[in-house]
């Protein structure tokens, strides 16, 4: 019997392991991605994109499709989907593996305030510079519409204008990948005073803290969402691992 893996994906992680996984023996590999960006970078081998219709529209699809096992690799601030994906494979009694980057770690030169959420962020924020980076998804500016008197640095994949937008903004369209001198370029050109970002991982996101705490500015830091507990790793070599160890079983 072929073995049938879902990655749920978005994430350069989620990729990986399409890649790694590849011409498989025995197993076929299904890479599904939300639909949020209009010219995603597709993962290598089948891909499928679009919601499933909440947990029982993916336990359905788990079922059509025979899926044999599930790993979550969707971003860190992306729970809902884990949430799900948890819910539906318990229920189906299927293998779930969680495949997230680690989070980063405040070092001795950085100046995070960690916040739990933006509500929590925005008086803090408040009280900095008014120029600040917000280094957020789209779906989550609305949080910040009330601070009229801020200038926003905004950066996105895709150059579409954001709506929710801040007053006031400049919008930069970059996928990276990031690196210190460049972040530190950035920053100084739009003379930053402050950062707001998610503790998302990764070392091309991780560029625009080195700046921060080269050029000393403080970053508002929020931390991840609760996951559901479960197996999890932070390579995509591991989960392929993983994988490899459920075929042979
Ligand atoms: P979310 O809040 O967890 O998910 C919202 C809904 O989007 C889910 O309930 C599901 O719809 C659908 N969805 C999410 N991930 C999916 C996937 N991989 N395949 C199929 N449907 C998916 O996620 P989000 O924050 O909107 O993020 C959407 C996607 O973008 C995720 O795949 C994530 O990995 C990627 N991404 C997110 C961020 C971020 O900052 N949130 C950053 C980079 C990449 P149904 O309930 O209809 O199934």
């Amino acid at each position: 019997m072929t073995a049938s893996l879902l990655i749920l994906g978005g994430t350069a992680e989620a990729a990986d392991l399409a890649r790694v996984l590849a011409g498989t023996r025995g197993l076929r590999v299904v890479s599904s991605l939300a639909g949020r960006t209009a010219t995603p970078r597709l993962p290598p081998g089948e891909c499928r994109v679009g919601g499933f219709g909440g947990e029982s529209g993916l336990a359905d699809y788990l079922r059509r499709e025979a899926v044999t096992m599930v790993v979550d690799a969707t971003h860190p601030f992306a729970d809902r989907m884990g949430w799900n994906a948890a819910r539906a494979c318990a229920g189906l009694g299927l293998p779930l593996l969680r495949l997230q980057r680690p989070a980063w770690v405040a070092g001795p030169k950085d100046r995070w305030t960690e916040v739990e959420s933006w509500d929590e962020a925005i008086p803090i924020l408040r009280r900095m510079s008014r120029r600040v980076f917000l280094a957020v998804g789209r779906q989550e500016l609305d949080a910040f519409a009330g601070l009229d008197d801020r200038w926003f640095l905004l950066r996105f994949a895709e150059e579409a204008a954001p709506n929710p937008a801040p007053a006031r903004f400049a919008l930069v369209a970059d996928r990276g990948p990031f690196t210190p001198e460049g972040e530190r370029d950035l920053l100084l050109a739009h003379d930053i005073g402050a950062i707001v970002c998610r503790n998302s991982g990764g070392t091309a996101a991780h560029a625009k803290l080195a700046a921060a705490a080269q050029l000393n500015l403080p970053v508002i830091m929020r931390r991840r969402p609760p996951r559901p507990e479960g197996l999890s790793v932070g390579s995509a070599e591991e989960a392929a691992r993983w994988v490899e160890t459920l075929l042979l079983a």
